[in-house]
């Protein structure tokens, strides 16, 4: 007998559409992948969805409650009940102790949109403590500070993915999607057969920049900058669109003034692109009819990630572009719900539907919904990056976590500094984390909840574009294995608490929908059935009658004025610039095979072979005068620690820089090395940029 069930890859904000099968043999359960024509992937998958069925047979899976008993004991395989009574008896006893918000939650951006709102409700009316934030914060909420400032609404592509084959020019900031959203690409190859061009900024010659017409090799930390060059030499050479200036935007003089200093040659000196290829760029953006600019981590996870996106933004509407067909301005979402996760109140400042947690009129609706006094809410609390460094934090005079709740999050492998939040945890009264395997930090965990995966439970997903996708349960979980949704319930109930949460995803839906109604994020018209039935729908959607929203900013923008707003930014000097102590620049990102932390693809064995572990890509000009040889093991120091890695000598990277992938944990985790420097606005770290020292390993 077999079933078959269309559902989405577990992986990337792609989030391709795919066919479960499952065979009942001899054997068991057979489960195998298989493509659909969905719009967005048209019948494509990369080797991670392909494999992704290996995640719900996998022997490594947990499917009993762990916890240990003393701090240097062993996890122990427990019931249920002992496990949530203990969490609910240690939470009650720390809040009584050291007040509500010394309990804290760390959310993911792979969580469905149910998990994502039922976790962020869970904070402020479970537990009514402000200190919830989620792994979000290391990727999207530079990208998404940015897009509000300057549009009023924070949508990862404002417009559909079609647009992008059909761009004549595209100008992509930082991104890998070659390696990072792979099926992504078909997009880009379909642009360059029309005849567009693509200019890539990168500091390596990636699988994507190699596919560009001009690639600006760019010194890490100066995206900023490059931008602002790039509008001052639009601006000189009379390539505005002055009507959709003034008819959509405002504040373009004060920008005018600020770039009017970054002549071609100072950018030269500041970013090492040639001044000559600046100057090409320009010309072949403003020689365009239609441009599309989209950004990713690269110029967003910086000390300046808000103020480098903006600088592209001003671009994009200098040129007249944004809210045109075939143009405008994106950011690439990297997260399986990258675009879901940050919009329905698991961020740190933030209720369902984008609102805003310190926003009186916000709060009152949100309490309406819940049922609860307005006044009970929480004001916004710590932002993840301070959230991890007050875990276990003896000061009195500053904020302190002694509980942590984790879900669907690896902080242990992906936070910045990562040795300073493993010493965190360690000192955490109790800790507890919901995951499918023994992560890194699971492993470090008082307890340990063992929970459904992707094809074992129903949810909704909201990819990059803003279209809302159903994710269909295709197989039963293990026996002894519960869902998120359930967890978060049955904490409540022991906190007395319970009649406030659903663990009925559909429900959850419904009120998520009633929750987000007049926010900008407006899912009030969103159904399962219509998501269902139509291929997904676009937000906003405000009622059930609305087509949904594929193109956003067509006619104004969701400001006070309905104008986009200009905002003048200057180049920053990253937070740590190379010195003769750390002479050369680290740089961090993804690999084709593995995704994030790497806590579920390292445990699928074709994607192990294919990246078995962590390595560090040096120019073999640099490496010769290390001593270095291909395959060497090298040390890379930074300020904040060490870490050991293959050496693997590449010609596609700038000579004075270092790449690191950071999907591995261990003597190779990036995050032993990184900076967490925050941006002012965004609070996201600068994982981009630090300054590195190469030693061989065996050197003394
Ligand atoms: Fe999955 Fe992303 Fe690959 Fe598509 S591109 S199969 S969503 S990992």
């Amino acid at each position: 007998m077999e079933s078959r069930t269309e559902t989405h890859c577990p992986y990337c904000a792609f989030q391709c559409g795919m066919t479960l099968v499952r065979e009942e043999t001899a054997d068991g359960p057979r489960l195998t992948v298989h493509s659909r024509d969905f719009p967005t992937n048209r019948g494509g998958l990369c080797r991670k969805g392909w494999t992704a069925a290996d995640l719900l047979t996998s022997p490594e899976r947990l499917t009993t409650p762990l916890m240990r008993d003393r701090k240097d004991g062993p996890l122990r395989p427990v019931l249920w009940d002992a496990a949530l009574d203990r969490i609910a008896g240690t939470i009650r006893a720390t809040q009584e102790a050291h007040g509500p918000a010394a309990v804290g939650v760390f959310g993911g951006g792979g969580m469905t949109n149910e998990k994502s709102y039922a976790l962020g409700k869970f904070a402020r009316v479970g537990l009514g403590t402000p200190n919830i934030d989620y792994n979000g914060r290391f990727c999207m909420a530079s990208a998404a500070a940015a897009g509000i400032k300057a549009f009023g609404l924070d949508r990862g592509l404002p417009f559909p993915l079609e647009d992008i084959e059909k761009a004549d020019v595209i100008l992509l900031v930082g991104g890998n999607p070659a390696e990072s959203l792979p099926v992504m690409m078909q997009y880009f190859e379909e642009q360059k057969r029309r005849g567009g061009r693509l200019i890539v900024v990168d500091p390596r010659l990636t699988p994507t920049a190699a596919l560009a017409s001009l690639h600006l090799q760019i010194t890490p930390g100066t995206d900023g900058a490059l931008g602002n060059g790039l509008l001052n030499v639009l601006i000189q050479q009379g390539h505005l669109d002055l009507d959709y200036i003034a008819r959509r935007t405002t504040g373009f003089d004060e920008v005018r003034r600020t770039v009017a200093a970054y002549w071609p040659d100072r950018v030269e000196r500041i970013t090492g692109i040639p001044a000559t290829r600046i100057t090409e760029a320009a010309r072949m953006l403003g020689t365009a009819k239609s441009v599309m600019i989209l950004t990713a981590r690269g110029p967003e996870q910086q000390s300046s990630g808000v103020d480098n996106t903006l600088s592209f933004i001003n671009l994009a509407l200098a040129l007249g572009q944004v809210g045109k067909p075939h143009g405008g301005f994106g950011t690439l979402t990297g997260q399986g719900n990258g675009q879901g996760g940050r919009e329905h109140g698991q961020k740190a400042d933030q209720l369902p539907g984008y609102r805003k947690l310190d926003n009186p009129e916000h709060r009152a609706h949100a309490a309406a919904i819940w049922g609860v006094e307005e006044s009970s809410l929480p004001m916004p609390g710590l932002s993840a990056c301070e959230l991890l460094a007050a875990l276990g934090r003896a000061d009195p005079e500053l904020p302190s976590i002694r509980v942590l709740l984790v879900m669907a999050s690896n902080i242990a492998v992906s936070a910045p500094d990562v040795s300073r939040v493993q010493r965190g945890l360690r000192a955490l009264d109790l800790l507890v984390v919901s995951d499918i395997f023994l992560s890194e930090t699971a492993a470090m965990a008082d307890i340990v909840l063992p929970i459904s995966q992707w094809a074992e439970e129903e949810g909704t997903m909201t990819n990059m574009e803003g279209r809302v996708q159903l994710r269909r349960r295709a197989t039963c979980q293990p026996d002894g294995v519960r869902t998120d949704l359930q967890v978060i319930k049955a904490i409540a109930d022991r906190l007395g608490r319970g009649a406030y949460f659903s663990d009925d995803p559909r429900a959850v839906f419904e009120e998520l929908r009633r929750a987000s109604a007049g926010g900008v994020a407006d899912y009030a018209g969103i159904t399962w059935e219509r998501v269902a039935t139509e291929d997904g729908v676009f937000w906003p959607c405000p009622d059930t009658g609305h087509a949904g929203t594929p193109r956003l900013f067509a006619e104004s923008f969701p400001t006070p004025n309905g104008k986009a707003r200009f905002n003048p930014v200057n180049h920053r000097a990253s937070a740590e610039e190379p010195d003769q102590f750390y002479p050369l620049y680290l740089t961090t990102g993804r690999v084709l095979s593995q995704y994030q932390s790497g806590a579920q693809t390292r445990r699928v064995a074709a994607l192990t072979d294919a990246e078995p572990g962590a390595f560090v890509e040096i120019h073999p000009g640099m490496a010769r005068n290390h001593g270095i040889r291909n395959g060497d093991r090298v040390r890379l120091v930074t300020r904040r620690g060490d870490a050991t890695l293959t050496a693997r000598l590449v010609t596609t990277i700038r000579m004075d820089t270092v790449f690191v992938p950071f999907h591995w944990g261990g003597e190779g985790c990036a995050n032993l090395l990184t900076n967490p420097a925050l941006d002012p606005v965004s609070r996201i770290p600068e994982f981009k940029v630090c300054a590195v020292r190469v030693e061989r390993a065996d050197a003394t």
